[in-house]
């Protein structure tokens, strides 16, 4: 048995986790789950998986369930519970599903144990992506990618030689307003920017997908997790995300994987490679989905993307600067606070303002993230 701790388990990824789990009863069983503020989704997840261990990071919502909790489970609150409960909990994987940069902090405890670290997290890698994978080489901590894309390229690397690789091709679905004119961005609301086509998903995330920032912060997670110039990685739009992406090798022979777009195939591989485990999880049919097609992003359009890209090429600490005024844009715009077309706009300035600073420590990141938060939440 494979003792399993979810780093946000009320999330989309989380859900999806414990459904994975559920149909594994024999393989793995949950250590420690924990939530920023649903804590009755969390109530019920403590009834069905019986936890050793629960975070509840919101202390008034933490408040809500004093005395409701069952006997055998451990309620801690706030930031250091979730620090603690990385570095105390018992478990032999981490399931990194938190999002933001608030995710960092505790899977750097988890790596620094050695554990294997499923990660979903990908904010987690852009921001800190030398730090995070040195200290796994460090403490012999591997990171399994649970993000689609990097899940298919790590299938695709297995038993090859990096040096042969030529290029990893990221597929992209392109997101709600893939054939929309830029102009559309000026009036484009929040629920069609939350209509995502294929991927059904948590709103912080179906958001970068609907700007493509997405994208940008996986080219820059493929780099750290494959050790791949960002020249070498390039994006494709692949609407009908089938294709979750490629490998092509110094040969010319490219490698793919593929399968429907459903999170548990990934989050499966992520906890039993280097197993394959047979589940009942829905099949693909090619003659079903009939054409596969593929054509190059609009950068000009797609703005986010061509900033994020050009911040890994800056290095030093700009995708941290990027990553933090995107998380500050992305929650204005999902409090109706600011335009779609504006999320660009308060990223460029960030960039623009926060000087760079490079070959940070762990210190730094933390000051820049704060830092730019400030700045950005100030504009509009
Ligand atoms: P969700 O918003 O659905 O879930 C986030 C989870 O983290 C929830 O459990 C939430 O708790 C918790 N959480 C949020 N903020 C904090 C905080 N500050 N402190 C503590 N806990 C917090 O996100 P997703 O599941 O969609 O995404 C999770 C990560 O996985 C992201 O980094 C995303 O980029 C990545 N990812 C997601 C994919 C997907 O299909 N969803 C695909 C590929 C990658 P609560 O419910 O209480 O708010
Ligand atoms: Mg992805």
């Amino acid at each position: 048995m494979k003792k399993v701790f979810i780093l946000g388990s009320t999330g989309s990824i989380g859900v999806n986790c414990l459904n994975v789990i559920s149909s594994f009863k024999d393989e793995f069983e949950v250590s420690g789950l924990t939530v920023n503020s649903n804590t009755e989704l969390l109530l019920e997840q403590i009834k069905k998986f019986k936890p050793k261990l629960v975070v509840v990071r919101d202390e008034n919502s933490a408040k809500k369930i004093y005395g409701r909790i069952p006997n055998g489970c451990e309620l801690l609150v706030g930031e250091e519970g979730l620090i603690k409960v990385s570095i105390d909990a018992e478990y032999d994987i981490f399931m990194g599903a938190m999002v933001g940069f608030a995710g960092l902090a505790p899977t750097i405890e988890a790596v620094k144990r050695g554990k294997r670290i499923a990660l979903a997290n990908k904010e987690t890698l852009v921001v800190a992506g030398e730090l995070v994978t040195n200290l796994c080489r460090e403490n012999a901590s591997e990171i399994i990618p649970v993000d689609s894309e990097h899940s298919a390229i790590y299938q695709c690397l297995i038993g090859e030689n990096l040096n042969e690789v030529e290029k990893l091709i990221l597929t992209a679905s392109g997101g709600p307003f893939l054939n929309k004119e830029k102009s559309f961005f000026e009036n484009a609301t929040l629920d069609e920017a939350l209509n995502h086509p294929n991927w059904k998903m948590g709103s912080k995330i179906t958001i970068d997908s609907a700007t493509m920032m997405n994208k940008g912060l996986e080219v820059i997670e493929a780099h750290w997790l494959f050790g791949l110039q960002v020249d070498k990685i390039e994006v494709v739009i692949h609407p009908q995300s089938i294709i979750h992406s490629m490998v092509q090798f110094v040969d010319g022979s490219i490698k793919a994987q593929l399968g429907l777009p459903d999170m548990k195939l990934p989050i499966q591989y992520a906890l039993t490679f280097p197993e394959r485990l047979q589940n009942n999880f829905e099949r693909t049919s090619l003659p079903e989905i009939g054409s596969l097609t593929f054509f190059e992003p609009d950068l000009t359009k797609f703005e986010c993307l061509k900033l994020a890209l050009e911040a890994i090429n800056e290095g030093g600490i700009a995708p941290c600067i990027l990553n933090a005024a995107n998380e500050v844009a992305v929650g204005k715009f999902l409090k109706k606070e600011i335009k779609f077309s504006h999320i660009p706009l308060l990223i460029n300035k960030a960039l623009d303002k926060v000087e760079n600073c490079f070959t940070p420590d762990l210190e730094t990141i933390f000051e820049y993230d704060k830092k730019t938060r400030e700045y950005v939440i100030t504009l509009t």
